[in-house]
């Protein structure tokens, strides 16, 4: 189905170059300094296929703060201790409004769209502060194994930043648990939330660790069955359905593929049956997305063919 170049790292030079050449456009994420003190011009992509290999261009072993793409990993963990009980708390519906809005969860009593909006993955982080002794340890072991990588970490400076500026996290999650919907000590659920956005990792290190998402729930690396082939089936709908913001309609109408974008300037795409690409540059457009990471993706999934449909 899929036309895979000879030369697939020069493939990604050549995208890389024509994203450079581009005029600049967007700003970096300054909500916290810790984010607006990052040089906006690095530019990466990295291109992990199932048979393991991984292509990269440009800045793509330079760790950066993965931020909401973290939002899959936390799922994946929820989703693999709670079963279909998860879906009682959290829905699976494109939300229509911004990731970090409250309104919505008033009306729907503390019950949120889905889990890439804020207050889907507080509580998600709530359902692992409970479920783990140690949630933030456990999270690390778990993407660390992902991305057979022990040296990722989490970002200190980052951290502390956003527990210091995370007021309107916190309003979602206090209106939350004035419905029921979250169990543990508010504190303990952001501080796990926080501390999974603050996680800094490479593109290669991205792609890597979700393969098997493209591979029916296989690490390919490993051969390691990291969830069921229905739970990557429905990750993967989620993700094309609520991963890019208040863009992912677009994302799926051009591109077509299940992503997720983070406010560090990641984007993962997952490819079935192919690979999963990991794009990352900082400056963001009007919703969020890193302007050369989605003229990246979108470039590398026409020239493939990679639409899923
Ligand atoms: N730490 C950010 C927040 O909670 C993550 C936002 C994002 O990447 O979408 O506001």
């Amino acid at each position: 189905k899929f036309k895979r170049p000879t030369n697939q790292e020069l493939l990604l030079q050549e995208i890389l170059q024509e994203a450079l050449d581009l005029p600049l456009s967007g700003e970096s994420a300054n909500y916290i300094p810790a984010l607006a003190s990052i040089n906006p011009n690095q530019c990466g992509i990295a291109l992990a296929n199932l048979d393991g290999e991984v292509h990269v261009a440009g800045d793509a072993d330079v760790p950066f703060s993965i931020q909401s793409v973290s939002k899959i990993f936390g799922l994946v963990m929820a989703m693999l201790r709670m079963g279909d009980d998860l879906w009682r708390r959290v829905r699976m519906e494109p939300s229509g409004h911004a990731f970090n809005s409250i309104v919505q969860l008033e009306w729907e009593h503390g019950i949120p769209r889905n889990p890439f909006i804020n207050a889907g993955a507080i509580v998600v982080a709530d359902t692992l502060v409970s479920h783990y002794s140690a949630s933030k340890s456990a999270l690390m072991s778990f993407v660390r194994g992902l991305a057979d990588n022990q040296d990722i970490h989490v970002n200190q400076d980052i951290f502390q930043s956003e527990k210091m500026h995370g007021s309107r996290n916190a309003a979602l999650a206090y209106l939350m648990k004035s419905f029921a919907n979250i169990d543990a000590d508010v504190n303990d659920a952001l501080d796990h939330y926080f501390y999974q956005c603050s996680i800094d990792m490479s593109c290669r290190d991205v792609a890597r660790s979700l393969g098997f998402l493209a591979n029916r729930g296989v690490q390919p690396h490993s051969g390691d069955q990291i969830c069921s082939r229905r739970d990557a089936h429905r990750l993967n709908a989620i993700l094309q359905t609520s991963g890019m913001y208040d863009q992912s309609g677009e994302f799926a109408f051009e591109v077509g593929l299940p992503a997720k974008s983070g406010v560090g300037g990641g984007i993962v795409a997952v490819v079935p049956n192919y690979g999963v690409i990991c794009a990352w540059s900082p400056r963001l457009n009007q919703y969020g997305n890193s302007c050369l990471g989605m003229y990246m993706i979108t470039r590398l999934a026409k020239k493939l063919g990679l639409s899923v449909y």
